[in-house]
């Protein structure tokens, strides 16, 4: 298939409006016309990576961390990111990242790590302004059953677990049509009335282009009357850190135990302990101290993340547990997840899993 086949998919599930500004998901590396019949997926995308991929003869490398960040201004092998781009051009291999915006899904790096501690009924911990819109478009009733079920099928109208959701009122629309149209009802010259529906539909804002263009394709009128607004309200469904119960409540080092043992970890970091079970988890992959206000008005007993510095430790402040698990341990199944959602839509593209480990800390225990 075509990298842009796969892209699309990707980004379907994880929009790259989704990212943080500081992110450079996306395809970083090749043409998105170019033929591919092999992926490797990894976390980092690393010299070693890249050499990996070679040998497998896969022709994209499909990793969570996007290898550039930042503008690279000379190409000369000088650093380990210049040199991972030097050598996949050379071999033409592609690079694409999916990171902050699959990080901010509801399935994603964070429904990962909770299926995986065994955290149930999550939910985004940090819901994302900003991405939500509303479409209002106005349609002779006659058309107004087409036009909302074409919304509907091109995702509008999703509200938690409801779909198909509208809001619709009627009124007369007024309009004159001019010289060289080709009305749909009315005549060229003269004002006309008509009975109309007011749709509303609510929308995520990655999905605007397909609803503008699914409302043109199904809309009678040569002109196409449509209000986009952006909304204020948060969307609940998108978002940083998840939040979620463990079926039973475990004692704080028997937790601590189990997210050694479920996560791999040599070494987990954490503050006092508070005497208390533990039942509401807070949970983010990767660099996620930022959460830590939301964890804990959300009431979590403790926020399992990577990334603390040594003062950041102290805001725990006995109102919950920090447990800084590790960078690469936390997302460490984000692979994982990465080959599950591409095998589901195309299960006969072959994927190869990195066998390489690419957590650049070493511990010495
Ligand atoms: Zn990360």
């Amino acid at each position: 298939m075509k990298i842009k086949e796969l892209t699309a998919y990707l980004e379907t599930l994880a929009p790259l409006s989704y990212q943080e500004d500081y992110d450079n998901s996306g395809l970083i590396i090749g043409s998105p016309e170019a033929e591919i019949n092999s992926a490797l997926i990894s976390l980092d995308c690393t010299e070693a990576v890249v050499a990996e991929a070679i040998r497998k003869n896969c022709d994209i490398i499909i990793s969570h961390h996007p290898i550039i960040f930042k503008g690279i201004k000379k190409l000369n092998g000088k650093t380990y990111v210049e040199r991972v781009v030097i050598k996949a051009i050379q071999h033409n291999i592609a690079i694409y990242a999916i990171h902050t915006n699959l990080d901010h899904v509801l399935k994603g790096v964070n429904s990962k790590i909770c299926d995986k501690l065994g955290v149930k009924d999550y939910n985004i911990l940090a819901p994302g302004g900003s991405l939500l819109r509303k479409l209002v478009t106005f349609c002779p009733n006659s058309h107004a059953d087409t036009v909302r079920d074409a919304l509907f099928i091109a995702g509008a109208g999703d509200i938690g677990k409801y779909s198909d959701c509208s809001f619709n009122v009627a009124g007369t629309g007024t309009f004159k049509p001019g010289d060289g149209t080709n009305a749909f009802v009315g005549e060229t010259g003269r004002r006309h009335s008509e009975e109309e529906t007011r749709i509303e539909v609510m929308f995520s804002a990655p999905l605007e282009g397909q609803l503008i263009f699914a409302l043109h394709e199904v809309h009678p009128y040569e002109e196409v009357a449509y209000d986009v607004y952006q909304l204020n309200n948060s969307h609940p469904q998108v978002g940083a850190g998840m939040i979620g119960c463990l079926d039973e409540a475990l004692d704080e080092r028997d937790f601590l135990q189990l997210l050694k043992d479920k996560l791999n970890c040599k070494v987990v970091r954490y503050t006092a302990l508070r005497g208390k079970k533990i039942k509401r988890v807070a949970v983010c992959g990767g660099t996620g101290g930022f959460l830590l206000p939301q964890a804990i008005s959300a009431g979590a007993d403790v926020f399992v993340t990577a990334d603390y510095k040594y003062h950041e430790f102290f805001d725990a402040d006995e109102k919950i547990v920090i447990a800084d698990v590790g960078h690469y341990e936390s997302e460490q199944f984000t692979v994982e997840l990465l080959h599950e959602t591409i095998t589901e839509k195309f299960p006969n593209f072959a994927l190869r899993l990195t066998e390489l480990n690419t957590n650049p800390i070493n511990y010495l225990i």
